[in-house]
């Protein structure tokens, strides 16, 4: 329960589990919350209820998720869930019957419903001590910016659509004005998440509407040009290979987005990939990957696959490791393919066993830690512009353009503390070492 404020105002403890994206709902709710005139307190004791925001994307998500309220039932006794488990209520009652409300994610106006009616605001219209640009969870620096709900795919091993629906994209000049608050508000990195950024806009036929006086489509493009006026970081997450992504990499080579794609391939055979149902020309991959490096050689990539999935041959996962010889990526994270209740590819032969599950991860984590050892270390000897997260002893803990936060890596700055850095400054980094996911320097002179 991360937040904290004191006054004599009704009193909600809040827990947050899941994915960005959870969090941003997480952060609307808090919002609503304290512009209501709720006090926020950090533990079960001072709440005179707690929500517990779910996160429902994978079975051991479910059962954090579970945990979560089983804590908060047996230490405050009067919990509101919502967010992903959300959606199926059934499992929550069975565990937890007595929870006071249970609602699906996004769903604000139900977590707040259920809050009035387990402890009435207090009657002060007077209280606003919010600042405009909202309450958020993460940093003050760094701020997730979430430009759509939901998702036209229907990929094989994935329930999200089924949970959060078909793609809702936001109207541009809507998240831009968002975009704006934020920065006003000391944010200094955007990290733009959606289920899939690519498709931005296309539900709204890429409606153009306007702001700072010009009119901007409702376009993945458009709208990182926008941001780019704001003068902060701007990453992209959750981004699949269409063709038309190669129309942002200029705006990284230019230096107006960071030059840092998040793209989940998932898989490099065509078959597999056929078999996930995965969007976009998978057949292009390695051809579109060399193509963006031309056109900006700092590019990042990052990205995330699934082993063992059902009827992964040896053959096919041989073809996997190759992907990624060549690939090059940067940062990748991988998962053993694990059933996830509800979807389509549980119904698929031959599935792979544990063990071999097991196996082909270690493998390809092998695989690819000597990659990212080795472009780590290429950066050895340069100079890297960098973002601070924190001050931990002598050291700043900060980040590069090359680094998102919680999921890659990190630049240790040995000078950290000597040099005056504080959260959320630019500061040049000579890169002097390196790991398989780290990198070491001191401000550069
Ligand atoms: S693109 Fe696929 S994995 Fe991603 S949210 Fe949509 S259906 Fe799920």
């Amino acid at each position: 329960m991360p937040v904290s404020t004191s006054n004599t105002s009704p009193k909600v403890g809040f827990v947050s589990l899941g994915c960005p994206k959870a969090l941003v709902d997480s952060e609307r709710i808090l919002t609503q919350l304290r512009v209501e005139g709720y006090d926020l307190v950090p533990s079960y004791d001072a709440a005179d209820v707690v929500v517990v925001n779910t996160c429902g994307f994978i079975d051991s998500a479910v059962a954090e998720s579970l945990d979560a309220i089983g804590e908060a039932m047996a230490e405050n006794g009067k919990v509101i869930v919502t967010g992903c488990l959300g959606k199926r209520a059934d499992v929550i009652r069975e565990a937890h019957p007595g929870v006071l409300s249970i609602s699906g994610p996004q769903d604000y106006a139900s977590v707040m419903q259920a809050v009035h009616a387990a402890v009435p605001p207090a009657h002060d219209p007077f209280v606003d001590l919010l600042p405009d640009y909202g309450l958020k969870l993460t940093p003050k620096h760094y701020a997730y910016l979430k430009i759509s709900e939901g998702c036209n795919h229907r990929c094989s091993f994935c329930i999200i659509p089924s949970m959060r629906g078909d793609l809702a994209s936001r109207p541009v000049d809507e998240v831009l004005r968002e975009a704006e608050r934020l920065v006003k508000g000391g944010v200094r990195e955007l990290l733009v998440v959606s289920q899939d950024t690519s498709a931005y806009g296309v539900d709204l036929r890429y409606a153009e509407r306007e702001w700072r006086g010009t009119p901007r489509a409702t376009r993945m493009k458009a709208l990182c040009e926008g941001l780019s006026e704001l003068g902060a970081w701007t990453r992209l997450h959750y981004v699949y290979p269409y063709p038309h992504v190669d129309d942002v990499i200029p705006l990284m080579a230019e230096g107006k987005l960071l030059p840092y794609l998040d793209v989940p391939f998932q898989h490099a055979s065509p078959r597999i990939l056929k078999l996930m149902k995965r969007p976009g020309a998978v057949d292009r991959t390695l051809e579109r990957i060399q193509r963006w490096r031309a056109m900006c050689p700092e590019l990042t990539i990052r990205s995330t696959f699934i082993v063992g999935f059902p009827g992964e041959t040896d053959a096919e996962f041989e073809a996997l490791l190759g992907f990624l010889d060549e690939a090059q990526l940067d940062r990748v994270g991988a998962f053993p393919y694990s059933p996830v209740e509800g979807a389509a590819a549980n119904a698929l032969p031959d599935p792979v066993p544990e063990a071999l599950k097991q196996e082909r991860l270690a493998r390809f984590m092998q695989r690819q830690a000597a990659i990212s050892a080795a472009r780590l270390e290429a950066k050895v000897g340069t100079v890297q512009r960098c973002i601070v997260d924190a001050i931990d002893g002598e050291l700043a803990i900060a980040r590069s353009t090359a680094d998102a936060p919680e999921i890659d890596g990190v630049v240790q700055v040995q000078d950290g503390l000597a040099a005056g850095l504080v959260p959320g400054q630019f500061v040049d980094v000579e890169i002097l070492g390196s790991d398989e996911h780290d990198l070491y320097g001191e401000t550069a002179a």
